[in-house]
Parts: C-alpha cells; sequence; structure tokens
C-alpha cells in the first residue's frame, strides 16, 4: 500500500504492475486484450461495468465483410462504399486496411465461437444495409454478416469466453480516473478506482490502451448505454492530446420515437419501408435508387425534414412510421427478434400488426482520439498558428486508442452501419499486435514505471469530490441538472440540421456550464457504490467531449456527412477537405489533411454522393 498526502486526507493506493493496460472490455477492448494474453504478455482489463455490459452488447443489425455468401463482392468494393459514406473525409489508407481484413476477422470471430445466423447451405447469413454496393456503386450489395439482431451480444460474449480461457486479468467495475505519466511525458499507468469501496489503485505499464467507447450521453436523445460518457476522451485532453473531428455525430434515422432506443438499420435491410402521415413512403424523393438504403446521413435528414414540413404522424406531428407489416411473419421472428421484443416492451406494439413510430436519435462518434494504424495516438506538431494546417506529427509514447472512442479515422464524416464492430474488432487485434512486437523487442519489464510525474495532481483532482458537502446556496446546482442542461444544449445547438447562431449560443452555454460545474458539489459521500460521484467524474467527460463538438462544428462552414448546416448547404473540398483538431486549451483548432492514399488500391477522389 502505498500513500499521498493531500490537505487533511490521505490517499492510499495499491500498486500494480503488468505489461500491458486495456481500458474498456467491449468489443474493442476484449479483442485488443484476448491477442496481448495470447501472446504470452500480462494484461490487466479494466472496465467501469462487467464486461459483458459494454455497449457492445447493444450492436444489433451486424458486420460488414466481404464474403460474397450471399450477393458477389470484394473488399474493394467494400473500400469504395465506406470512402463514399465517410463523404470523403476518411482516411483511405485506414479504410483500405480494415476493408481488407475483415473476412479474415469474422471467419476468426466465427472460429472464436460467435452463432452467426446461417443460409441454408451453412454459410455465414448476410443482409443488405445502407450505402453497401457492388462494383463501385452499380447494385445493392448484401454484407452484413449477422447473428439475427443480436450480433454485437454475440462477438462480446465469444470474446467474454476467450478472455476467460486465456487468464486475461480483469478489474471489474474500476473506473479509470486518469493517465499517469513520467517525467518525460510518456503514458506509463493509470489511476482507477474500484466501484464497490471506493478504493484507488495504480496500476503501471509501458503499453495503455484505451478502449472507453462513445459519448451518445451528451445528447438527450440517443441509442447508446448511460456508460456511453466519453471518458477516454476526456482522460486523453487531460494530458494535451487534441480530440479530432467531434463535429462529426451520427444521428441514427430510425430510434424509438420520443425515447431514442435503436430500431436496427437491419429492419430496413429486410425490407422496411419508411412512410409520413400521409402514407406516402418518401425515401424515393431522397434517394431515388436506393430508397431506405441510403446511408444513415442521408435517411436521417429525410426523415426530419418530412416532420418539419409537416408530414410528421402523431398528434404532434415529430415522428414518421417504419412499417415491417408487409414482411413475412417468420422475417420478423427468425431474423428481427430484438426488434420485435423492444417494441413490444417500450411502445407496446408488435411489428407483425403495427408500423413503428420512429426519430432519429443520436447514435455514434465519428471523431474521437486521434491514432495511426498501429493505434498509437497522435499529436501534430505544427509550425505556427498562422500556418495551422500540418502533416507531421508525433506519436504519445505509451498510450494507444482503438474502437469506437478513437478516430483512425474510417469513418470520416459518416460511419456506413456494420463498420463498427468491425472497426473495433479490426483495430483491437492490430493495436495488440504492435504493442506485442514492441514487448517482444526488449521493451517488457526492462524499466518498471513506478513514479508517476503527475501522480499528485490528480489525486488532487479526485479529491475534490471526496470534500463535504458545502453549503445550502451552492448545493442547489446539481451534477444532474448540468447534465440535463447539456444534453438540451447540445440537442438545439448541434442536432440533425445545425446554423451559425445555434451552435454559437451552444458553445455561449457550455462555457457557462463549465463554471456551474467548477463549483457544484455533491451530496452522497459514502464509498460505497457512490453513484453521485461516478456521475461526477463522468459529467466532466462529457463536457469536455461537448465542448470538442460544439467548437469543431461552428468552425466547419460547409456541409458534410452528418455535418449538415443550413447557412452552408454545400461541401467544400477546396477549403475543409481535411481533418479538425481540437484543444480546450484556448479552445484552439488545429488542421490536417485527409489521407488520399491508399497502399494498393488506386486513390477514389471526392465525386458527389448521388444514392
Ligand atoms: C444500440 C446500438 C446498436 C449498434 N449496432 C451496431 C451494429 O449493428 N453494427 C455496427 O457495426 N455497429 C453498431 N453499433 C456501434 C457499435 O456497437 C459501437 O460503436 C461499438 O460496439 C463500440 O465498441 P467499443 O469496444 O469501442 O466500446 P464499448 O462497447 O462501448 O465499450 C466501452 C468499454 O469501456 C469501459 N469504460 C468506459 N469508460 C471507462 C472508465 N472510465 N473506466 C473503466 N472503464 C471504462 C466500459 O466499461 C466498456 O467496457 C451500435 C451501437 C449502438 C449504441
Amino acid at each position: 500500500m502505498n500513500a499521498a498526502a493531500h490537505g487533511d486526507l490521505k490517499l492510499d493506493y495499491q500498486e500494480f504492475f503488468f505489461d500491458a493496460i486495456v481500458i474498456g472490455a467491449g468489443g474493442a477492448g476484449m479483442r485488443a486484450a484476448l491477442a496481448l494474453q495470447q501472446a504470452g504478455h500480462q494484461v490487466a482489463m479494466i472496465s467501469k461495468v462487467f464486461p459483458t455490459r459494454s455497449h457492445t452488447v447493444a450492436a444489433q443489425g451486424g458486420i460488414n465483410a466481404a464474403l460474397s455468401n450471399v450477393t458477389e463482392d470484394k473488399w474493394q468494393w467494400h473500400m469504395y462504399d465506406t470512402i463514399k459514406g465517410s463523404d470523403y473525409l476518411g482516411d483511405q489508407d485506414a479504410i483500405e486496411f480494415m476493408c481488407q481484413e475483415a473476412s479474415q476477422i469474422v471467419r476468426e470471430l466465427e472460429h472464436f465461437g460467435v452463432p452467426f445466423s446461417r443460409l441454408d447451405n451453412g454459410k455465414i447469413y448476410q443482409r443488405a444495409f445502407g450505402g453497401q454496393s457492388q462494383n463501385y456503386g452499380e447494385s445493392q450489395a448484401k454484407r452484413t454478416c449477422a447473428a439475427a439482431d443480436r450480433t454485437g451480444h454475440a462477438i462480446l460474449h465469444a470474446l467474454y469466453q476467450q478472455n476467460i480461457a486465456a487468464g486475461t486479468e480483469m478489474f471489474d467495475e474500476h473506473f479509470a480516473l486518469d493517465l499517469i505519466q513520467d517525467q518525460n511525458d510518456h503514458v506509463c499507468g493509470v489511476l482507477i478506482q474500484n466501484l464497490h469501496n471506493s478504493e484507488l489503485k495504480v496500476i503501471w505499464a509501458q503499453h495503455t490502451l484505451l478502449a472507453t467507447g462513445g459519448a451518445g450521453q451528451i445528447f438527450r436523445t440517443n441509442s447508446n448505454a448511460t456508460i456511453n460518457t466519453g471518458d477516454g476522451l476526456g482522460m486523453a485532453q487531460r494530458i494535451g492530446v487534441p480530440l479530432q473531428d467531434m463535429e462529426f455525430w451520427q444521428f441514427h434515422p430510425t430510434g424509438v420515437a420520443g425515447k431514442g432506443m435503436l430500431i436496427s438499420e437491419a429492419t430496413r435491410g429486410e425490407g422496411g419501408i419508411l412512410k409520413n402521415a400521409d402514407g406516402e413512403a418518401f425515401m424515393v424523393k431522397y434517394a431515388p435508387k436506393v430508397k431506405e438504403l441510403a446511408s444513415r446521413d442521408v435517411v436521417a435528414r429525410a426523415i426530419a425534414i418530412e416532420v418539419e414540413e409537416g408530414r410528421g404522424c402523431g398528434e404532434n406531428k415529430d415522428y414518421v412510421l417504419l412499417d415491417l407489416t408487409h414482411l413475412a411473419t417468420d422475417v420478423i421472428e427468425n431474423r428481427l427478434p430484438g426488434i420485435r421484443d423492444i417494441c413490444l416492451t417500450f411502445l407496446g406494439i408488435d411489428p407483425i400488426e403495427k408500423p413503428i413510430p420512429i426519430f432519429p436519435t443520436c447514435h455514434y462518434m465519428m471523431g474521437g482520439i486521434p491514432t495511426n494504424l498501429n493505434g498509437q495516438v497522435i499529436q501534430p506538431v505544427y509550425a505556427s498558428p498562422q500556418s495551422p494546417i500540418t502533416e507531421n506529427q508525433i506519436t504519445v509514447q505509451g498510450l494507444y486508442a482503438i474502437g469506437e472512442c478513437a478516430c483512425v479515422s474510417v469513418h470520416g464524416a459518416n460511419r456506413l452501419g456494420g463498420n463498427s464492430l468491425l472497426d473495433i474488432v479490426v483495430f483491437g487485434r492490430k493495436a495488440a499486435q504492435f504493442i506485442s512486437h514492441q514487448l517482444q523487442n526488449g521493451k517488457q519489464n526492462s524499466e518498471r514505471p513506478t513514479a508517476g510525474h503527475n501522480l499528485n495532481t490528480l489525486l488532487n483532482r479526485y479529491q475534490r469530490w471526496h470534500s463535504e458537502t458545502s453549503n445550502e446556496a451552492e448545493n442547489q446546482d446539481s451534477i444532474f441538472a448540468i447534465k440535463q442542461d447539456m444534453q438540451k444544449i447540445m440537442e438545439r445547438g448541434c442536432g440533425v440540421f445545425r446554423d451559425q447562431v445555434h451552435m454559437q449560443q451552444a458553445v455561449e452555454s457550455l462555457r457557462e456550464l463549465e463554471k456551474r460545474f467548477a463549483k457544484v458539489t455533491i451530496q452522497d459521500t459514502s464509498n460505497v457504490f457512490n453513484f453521485e460521484r461516478t456521475s461526477a467524474l463522468e459529467l466532466e467527460n462529457l463536457l469536455a467531449v461537448a465542448k470538442a463538438t460544439a467548437c469543431s462544428a461552428v468552425a466547419r462552414t460547409e456541409s458534410r456527412g452528418a455535418h449538415t448546416r443550413v447557412d452552408f448547404t454545400e461541401r467544400n473540398d477546396d477549403v475543409w477537405l481535411k481533418h479538425t483538431l481540437f484543444y480546450p486549451h484556448q479552445e484552439k483548432i488545429v488542421y490536417k489533411p485527409v489521407n488520399m492514399q491508399p497502399k494498393q488500391h488506386e486513390p477514389f477522389a471526392p465525386q458527389k454522393r448521388v444514392y
């Protein structure tokens, strides 16, 4: 037991030593931990919830790979679709790598025990998803490998079982507070808290991998788990790492109206049709060729316009209908059982008999912690504030990021359905292979880091939430009130449609919230599963993510992918074919070029997107 004295409080912590730390036990974290453990390294996998409760478990529709089981397919076509779907902001080298790896990694998942749905010939079932094409945009492809509509559940449980078998050491229900750096600013470990009893632990390792998932909780209506609070992004920002492309948030077209939970794209893949109050199948107006299977940004905007123009359904005309009633009953029962459950539980509607009321819901964060293909976190090195575009970048030693919290930039300005489950396992494995290589090349346990240069500062930050509650006036505010206000501000300022005035208002309102947050105290100072303290720690991270989002969004004066401005309606490649990098300090933004150079395939030049 080690101890650091802080004011009146003595903060004790236990110390542990590992070869590598994986923070997060979703699909990304579990795939990485498994590869490291199987390569003979000692891995600590930390999760604030029991691993199989990570948000990956909620993924419904499936994972993309050009297996050609249902329609002829090629990884090159998948690559083209992903680049087009990204509205040309995705890095083409990363997209090429992901699409090349896809078939092998899906087969690997099958061998790990994922019970994929089957075709009559025994091969893995594949369904159509939005933005998928054969022969570079010619006809609809069927590329999404599915385990009914519970694909994420199946993948996460298989990976968990593999990690148990491999002997990965798990710190479940432990909350990662902050990254520890040595005197050279190399990341050398993490400070965590046991949620059962609030005990602190310091885990030391030469390689720390962030796999903390998304942050959809910055919006009021979202499809994300309540634990999706952007903790990894907050931790990275606090050690000076910028966040990339945070203006791009995917609004999934079909969330349960007024509630937000997801109705998978698989419903449209199986033949579901969107209808307005007049019973009109309106997608033909917006995407004449592929209709319901246009990419998500296109479909979400179409629904929002129908409602905006008064063709919404219900008393308040504020939703449209997703009609599955024409599908064969066995398709719904066998391919969409989870969707039927959601409808019965939350709406009291059986989709076999009645259409589902839906509206876009915040779903996925395209931006995140900038990384290269090895998962190494990268920082730009730019010449001067006068020339803020830079191609030069350095890696942050000891720190890696994978999965939804990372931005290796395979999704650019808009992610295609089925590409995130792919991203998390492809880059989870790749980062682990890179770290393993480093460890085998002599760095293993050579110098055990034992002194955290910034540890005292981190303990100080944490100590705030141990103080006694203060006077009544200050206590009138609360963590939960600030969170609700943030969610409303983001919905109003940075929703499906955006403009200068509302985004600027969001930035200013968030600055006010930061001031309130600096003063707020908590009422509950107990040490057993202190939900209020955990919420406070999460809220600090959410506010950082919200601020990065609003500032990055207001600066980008064009419409691209999910970033739709009513005051700048066109994509502007001359000026904006570049990634945003946001630093919280003085709200500084720099930009870096998009990588348009794949390694094998010809580059894809930006085209107008037509669906
Ligand atoms: C409802 C829904 C359906 C989806 N369906 C699909 C789909 O069909 N196909 C597809 O490709 N994508 C889908 N997605 C997207 C995809 O599921 C996610 O992007 C992906 O699963 C994220 O995986 P991850 O491993 O990065 O993060 P997560 O699975 O979210 O895991 C994050 C992990 O980090 C841990 N963590 C976070 N903060 C801390 C902290 N401070 N301390 C300790 N641990 C921490 C959590 O405990 C958790 O273990 C869906 C998403 C949602 C929300």
